[in-house]
C-alpha cells in the first residue's frame, strides 16, 4: 500500500442553520445545530484513507471533548494518529452560520492548530518515510514551509492545495510538486481571470498543477506535457462541501500509485462526483470500491 503524510489542520465545525443571520447586537433563534468534525488536512487524510493509502496525520488537537472526536474520527477512516498531537486548550473550530438561502458566515479560531508552527522530533521521519505529503494553508505557514522543504530534501513528492488562498513564499514554492487550486486560488495567485491563463501562469511558480474547476472538472498544467482537460462525471450534486479534499486525497493515492496522470485524475474526479451526490463533507467521501465502480477511463 501506498503511505501518505498530511501535515495540516483539524476542526471542529459548529454549524446553526438560521432563516437570517443576525445583525450586529441582535439575537436570533435557530433553527437546527449540528458539529461536524473537518478542516482541510483531516478531510484530506480521510479521503486519502477511504480512497486506498496507509495515511498518517500530523498536526493537533485540543485536550477538549472536540479534540476526542476529531481523533476518533480520523481513526474511524483508518488514519494513524499517532503524530496529531494533543496540546493544553480548545481544538480548532469553525463557527457557521448557515441562512435560508444558503448564504453562509464564518468564524475560525485556530485553537490547537496555531500550536502546529514548526515540525515537531518524528515529524520529519515519518514525512522521509511516506510516499507523498499533502499541505494546505490552514496551520501557521512556518509549519508548512518546514514540511515542504523536509519531504523535498527526502524526495518525497508534495501536493499542496493553497488555501485559504494567501502569497506563497518562495522557499515554499521550491519545495512544491503540485499544486490544486481551485478557480478562485488560482485566479487570485495569478491574478489572470481566464482559468486556462492562470493555470499556465501557475507554471511561473511551480512544476505542475491541476485547477479543479467544479462541475466542469480540471485542468492540468505541467512544464514538461501537454495540458489536460479532464471533464467531471455529471452526477446530482447535493451538497459539494468537501469536494476538493477529496478530489486531492483521491487524486495522491491515484499517483503514489503511479497510475498515468490522465488516468489519476478522473480516478480522482470520479471519487470527487461520489462525494457531491451526499450530505457532508468527510461523511460524504468513498470507499474505494466505490471509486473503482464509478471510474471510466
Ligand atoms: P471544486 O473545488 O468545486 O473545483 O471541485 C473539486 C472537484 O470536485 C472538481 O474538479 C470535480 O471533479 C468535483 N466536483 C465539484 N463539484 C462537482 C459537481 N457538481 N459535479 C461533479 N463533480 C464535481
Amino acid at each position: 500500500m501506498t503511505h501518505i503524510a498530511v501535515l495540516g489542520s483539524t476542526n471542529m465545525d459548529l454549524v446553526a442553520f438560521v432563516a437570517k443571520a443576525p445583525q450586529r447586537g441582535e439575537t436570533v433563534t435557530g433553527r437546527e445545530f449540528r458539529t461536524i468534525p473537518g478542516g482541510k488536512g483531516a478531510n484530506q487524510a480521510i479521503a486519502a484513507a477511504r480512497a486506498g493509502a496507509t495515511v498518517s496525520m500530523i498536526g493537533a488537537v485540543g485536550n477538549d471533548a472536540a479534540g476526542t472526536r476529531l481523533r476518533e474520527t480520523l481513526e474511524h477512516s483508518g488514519v494513524d494518529t499517532d503524530f496529531l498531537r494533543t496540546v493544553e486548550g480548545p481544538s480548532g473550530t469553525a463557527h457557521i452560520v448557515v441562512d435560508d438561502e444558503g448564504g453562509n458566515s464564518i468564524v475560525v479560531v485556530p485553537g490547537a492548530n496555531g500550536t502546529v508552527d514548526h515540525l515537531s522530533p518524528g515529524d520529519e521521519g515519518l514525512i522521509a518515510s511516506a510516499d507523498t505529503l499533502l499541505l494546505q494553508l490552514e496551520i501557521p505557514l512556518a509549519a508548512v514551509v518546514a514540511g515542504a522543504a523536509a519531504a523535498h530534501r527526502h524526495g518525497v513528492r508534495t501536493i499542496l492545495t493553497p488555501s485559504p488562498v494567501q502569497p506563497l513564499p518562495p522557499e515554499l514554492l521550491a519545495a512544491t510538486d503540485l499544486l490544486v487550486p481551485n478557480q478562485y486560488e488560482a485566479i487570485t495567485l495569478t491574478g489572470r481571470t481566464d482559468p486556462r491563463e492562470a493555470a499556465t501562469a501557475l507554471l511561473e511558480l511551480v512544476p505542475r498543477a491541476v485547477v479543479t474547476l467544479g462541475a466542469t472538472g480540471c485542468l492540468y498544467v505541467s512544464r514538461d506535457a501537454e495540458p489536460l482537460v479532464v471533464p467531471a462525471p455529471r452526477v446530482e450534486a447535493v451538497d459539494t462541501t468537501g469536494a476538493g479534499d477529496t478530489f486531492t486525497g483521491a487524486l495522491a493515492v491515484a499517483l503514489a500509485e503511479e497510475k498515468p496522470v490522465r488516468e489519476a485524475l478522473s480516478w480522482a474526479a470520479a471519487a470527487a462526483s461520489l462525494s457531491v451526490e451526499r450530505a457532508g463533507a468527510s461523511a460524504s467521501m468513498p470507499y474505494r470500491p466505490e471509486i473503482d465502480a464509478r471510474f471510466t477511463a
